[in-house]
């Protein structure tokens, strides 16, 4: 599919639950967000048909992610069952890796294209504050996760989102994990949806000067792992590569490639925009695969010129205040 700006459309971020076991600040309110009923949510039949009409239109790579998918029932076997969706070349995950270990070999069975993998910090205390969950192992046990992971032969890409006065001093060290142990540590600017505006942000232009400082020159890097918007560079004795998704500050809408999908049915065009399709209302009412199929292209047609984050350092809280990161996917 060819938006009306010219993009090409070939990438799904496919939210399968908006439950999760943690309470990310960035993302959740403490008391969690209200649960939408199981019986509201797309069932997996549903989802791999909807998949399958987008991929008839030109879909291609398939993000899964949440709230934590992995909390979802039956999540690895509706990945397997993507993977065989004919057009679609690659599935991916996004997870907070608290439950990865005990699918790993499954996943790495699929085979997975990648699995990001979500790691603030490197300290059980700040983990704690962060997530508002606690557990004697972490984040420990998630590092340990993703070397099994690297083990298996899956490649894993870190996300962290920089915070002011949380996590800044461990930017590096969480950085040095691209030395060796992951493909690619990709940090995200703080959007501010949601609880989010509360927080104080690290721009990608802050970031990198505390980056360069301690690990020398961030060298623009001639690929470009995955289908995401980041910029990746490399760093002398790395084997890895250091990605910055600046959203906010820079923004990269002109070359977005993506819609999103809601475990609830929603097709959106764009992580901030109100425009949205409800494809699950479509599918109730008895609509036939060239009716949703028809559907999609208009929305695509609708898809907005860029994001309407107002600045970060200006109304953080802009007109995103009532959303939530993990009801939007990510
Ligand atoms: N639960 C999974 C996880 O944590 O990776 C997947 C869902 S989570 C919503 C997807 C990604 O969105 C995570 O990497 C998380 O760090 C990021 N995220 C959530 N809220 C954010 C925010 N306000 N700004 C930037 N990134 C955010
Ligand atoms: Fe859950 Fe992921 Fe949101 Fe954290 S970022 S609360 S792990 S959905």
């Amino acid at each position: 599919m060819i938006d009306a700006f010219g993009r090409v459309i070939d990438y799904l971020r496919l939210s399968i639950t908006d439950r999760c076991n943690l309470r990310c600040v960035y993302c959740m309110a403490e008391e969690g967000v209200e649960w939408k009923p199981h019986n509201s949510m797309l069932s997996f039949e549903e989802t791999l048909r909807l998949c399958r009409i987008m991929a008839g239109l030109g879909i291609r790579k398939v993000k899964v992610t949440g709230g934590e998918l992995l909390v979802r029932k039956g999540a690895v076997d509706l990945i397997r069952r993507l993977k065989a969706v004919t057009g679609i070349e690659q599935v991916s995950i996004t997870t907070n890796g608290v439950l990865l270990d005990r699918y790993l070999e499954e996943l790495a069975s699929i085979p997975l294209a990648g699995i990001n993998i979500s790691l603030d910090t490197l300290n059980a205390e700040t983990f704690h504050s962060i997530t508002r969950r606690e557990h004697g192992d972490w984040p420990g046990a998630i590092l340990k996760t993703m070397e099994q992971a690297r083990l298996l032969g899956i490649p894993v890409k870190i996300n962290c989102v920089p915070l002011k006065n949380i996590n800044q001093d461990e930017l590096c060290d969480i950085a040095a994990l691209a030395e060796k142990t992951v493909k690619a540590v990709r940090f995200i600017e703080l959007m501010p949806i949601g609880c989010a505006g509360e927080l104080e942000p690290i721009s990608g232009m802050e970031l990198r000067l505390i980056l360069e400082r301690r690990l020398g020159a961030l060298r623009p890097a001639g690929e470009k792992p995955g289908n995401g918007p980041a910029a990746y560079y490399a760093v002398s004795g790395f084997a890895g590569l250091i990605g910055m998704i600046n959203a906010v500050s820079e923004g990269f809408c002109e070359s977005c490639n993506r819609l999103r999908l809601s475990s609830g049915g929603l097709l959106q065009p764009c992580l901030s925009s109100d425009i949205s399709l409800d494809l699950r209302s479509l599918l109730l009412s008895g609509a036939s695969d060239s009716d949703l199929a028809g559907a999609v292209r208009e929305l695509v047609g609708r898809k907005p010129a860029s994001h309407s984050f107002s600045g970060i350092y200006g109304n953080r809280r802009g007109n995103h205040a009532g959303k939530a990161m993990s009801r939007i996917g990510g």
